[in-house]
């Protein structure tokens, strides 16, 4: 039997099938741009292939409704209410059209490719905070997700209410509106504005209204990190008011944008703001939720944000640090190399100058390059070059698998940082004084701190020759 010949076996039923084996749709799209014979195939079943990679995806799990409930308002263009009376209106929750409980299975089958493939850029998004989530909160030791079938659920299912949430009464109602005329930021407005707003989150129980309160304050606590590590040096253009609630604006963006935030892209930033929308950002979302709770006569949301309401057990809880044995840390705050990348936003690099030895924190001419140093530098690899020296200089070894807490891990980069900074110039061909050029005081001199040609003249990151702090040779 000529096995072309037969329907079952011809090129585009074997090429649907490879595409519809794909496990993401950027290599469906790899595959369609270079293969012609791979289009074809994909443009004689467009739909089935993409809801089968959709499958593959894990796209149809039980936080579906929730996350088509956001991508079917982020199509439809839905308007923020009361932004322009000409305007269609966004329908608030409650209306039939919008509903989770509505988007079950007759909707899964109806799917258009559209929609799935908003699906999918969204699940991306949700999976990498979910990954940072579990790090921090749920299993420090691993980088991607290690929460539970059910945490997992929680956590995607209050994510996508919370992003819901933020693209209706958040930055994307506003630019899809190009902002509001004037006169319509007065306070019975923001009043109307907040009741829209309550009338959301009513719809959930007071459970997952926890859950958002978890979700909403991790989103807090990246775009927090995002400015401690010293990304927001662009944000010289957000008016002070804006960088004073940095956590709340970055919310009102919503969580790609937090995700970003905490990337170092801020090119989504907005500095046009006028200034009577700043009662909308301050408070964001927690003013709603709050009022909610306060009217079911539920605990206030500010006691409620520690609590764990979307993981039920935390890995390593107990762990102590494993060179100083100190057990008063939580588990997120001991480090190894698995999570040194996640100490730019504790320890950034204006505060690894502080820990310089001696006077070097002021030297004149080069703390601006050892901050750059630092910031070109991931962390993972210069914690690890810290504690190569520390081993290559010290008898007692130290593995960068122990746990420590960050008073001792600290204590290397106090030791090291001046040698580490020298061993940075030298890799990258950047001049450095010879041992002839070597001030004797070394990091204790305190004639680097004023005087900028002999700072600029003598190697002061080394260990002095002198104790006296003074002179050059
Ligand atoms: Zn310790
Ligand atoms: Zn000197």
């Amino acid at each position: 039997m000529d096995i072309h010949a037969h329907p079952v076996f011809s090129n585009v039923y074997i090429l649907t099938k490879i595409l519809s084996a794909l496990p993401d749709f950027s290599g469906l799209y790899r595959a369609i741009a270079i293969s012609k014979s791979f289009y074809h195939a994909y443009q004689a079943y467009p739909q089935s292939i993409t809801r089968s990679v959709a499958f593959n995806l894990n796209l149809f799990d039980s936080t579906l409704p929730s996350a088509l409930r956001l991508v079917r308002c982020q199509l439809a263009n839905f308007e923020f209410p009361g932004a322009n009376e000409d305007a269609p209106r966004f329908e608030p929750p409650g209306s039939p059209a919008y509903d989770e409980e509505d988007l079950t299975n007759d909707h899964i089958l109806n799917l258009s490719c559209e929609e799935i493939r908003a699906l999918a850029d969204r699940q991306k998004v949700v999976q990498s905070i979910e990954d940072i989530f579990s790090s921090r909160e749920k299993d420090r030791r691993f980088t991607t997700s290690q929460l539970t079938h059910v945490e997992s659920t929680r956590f995607r299912r209050a994510m996508y209410r919370t992003w819901l949430f933020c693209a209706t009464y958040g930055c994307e109602a506003y630019d899809k509106n190009q902002g509001y005329g004037d006169g319509e930021y007065d306070d019975d407005a923001n009043e109307e504005n907040l009741e829209h707003q309550k009338g959301f989150l009513k719809a959930f129980s007071t459970p997952e209204l926890h859950e958002i309160i978890t979700v909403a304050a991790f989103l807090q606590h990246m775009a927090t990190w995002a400015e401690n590590a010293g990304f927001l040096k662009s944000a010289e253009l957000l008016s002070e008011h804006l960088i004073d609630d940095w956590a709340s604006y970055a919310l009102f963006h919503g969580p790609q944008a937090v995700l970003r935030a905490q990337l170092n892209d801020l090119t989504w930033l907005c500095t046009d703001y006028h200034e009577h929308l700043y009662p909308r950002i301050d408070g964001f979302l927690f003013l709603a939720i709050s009022d909610v709770l306060d009217d079911r006569d539920q605990e206030p949301e500010a006691t409620l944000r520690t609590r764990k309401t979307v993981i039920d057990e935390c890995i390593g809880e107990g762990d102590i640090c494993q060179r100083c044995q100190s057990g008063n840390v939580f588990a997120k705050y001991l480090w190894n190399i698995n999570n040194w990348g996640y100490l730019r936003g504790f320890q950034p690099p204006k505060a690894l100058q502080t820990q310089l030895k001696g006077y070097l924190s002021c030297n004149i001419a080069e703390t601006d390059g050892f901050i750059e140093a630092c910031e070109k530098t991931p962390y993972t690899v210069l914690f690890g070059e810290i504690l190569d020296l520390y081993n290559a200089n010290d008898d007692a070894k130290q593995s960068k698998d122990d746990w420590l807490c960050e008073d001792c891990l600290m204590i290397f980069a106090h030791d090291y940082l001046h040698l580490w900074f020298l061993q940075w110039k030298r890799k990258e061909g950047l001049y450095v004084s010879e041992d002839n050029c070597r001030c004797s005081a070394g990091c204790d001199c305190v004639i680097q701190t004023h005087d900028v040609e002999h700072a600029q003249k003598y190697n002061h990151w080394c260990d002095p020759m002198r104790k006296d702090g003074t002179g050059a040779n």
